[in-house]
């Protein structure tokens, strides 16, 4: 696994680092900084073992700014979940009787535009709601 993690991140060009305590893989920021007993260990392990405070991991994101992002993340993806439960019932099921098929047809197809459209069109304010649920966080210099 570790093996598999560390051949990823060569590919990409960028060696990415593991903690010494959880053996977590994550890119260069979300290690803490320091010597001695802070070598090589994530954000979250430093909160979780007392060697920084939980306001010097800064993206290290607490519970309800985590449900937030998750809950952003959920109602932008959350239509097509529904859309291909609605598809799949509708090859299953209701395609075979009449004059039903057509109808299920002709609103899944109306359904299915309007979710594309849509997603298309709250780009913009999925991004800057995300990146106003993102806290500043500087990268320490030598990380
Ligand atoms: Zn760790």
């Amino acid at each position: 696994m570790v093996e598999v993690a560390a051949d990823i991140g060569k590919e990409r060009g960028k060696k990415m680092p593991i903690c010494r305590l959880c053996s977590g893989t994550y890119p260069r920021e979300f290690f803490i900084h320091g010597n001695g007993p802070n070598t090589q260990v994530c954000s979250r392990c430093g909160v979780e073992h007392g060697y920084i405070s939980k306001d010097e991991a800064a993206n290290l994101y607490d519970d309800t700014l985590k449900s937030a992002r998750l809950s952003t993340v959920t109602r932008r993806y959350r239509p097509f979940l529904y859309l291909t439960v609605l598809w799949g019932l509708y090859i299953t099921t209701v395609r075979s009787i009449d004059p039903w098929g057509w109808y299920m047809l002709i609103m899944l197809v109306l359904l299915t535009l309007a979710s594309v459209v849509l997603f298309f069109t709250s780009a913009a304010k999925y991004s800057s709601t995300l990146a106003r649920l993102t806290p500043d966080y500087e990268r320490p210099k030598g990380h």
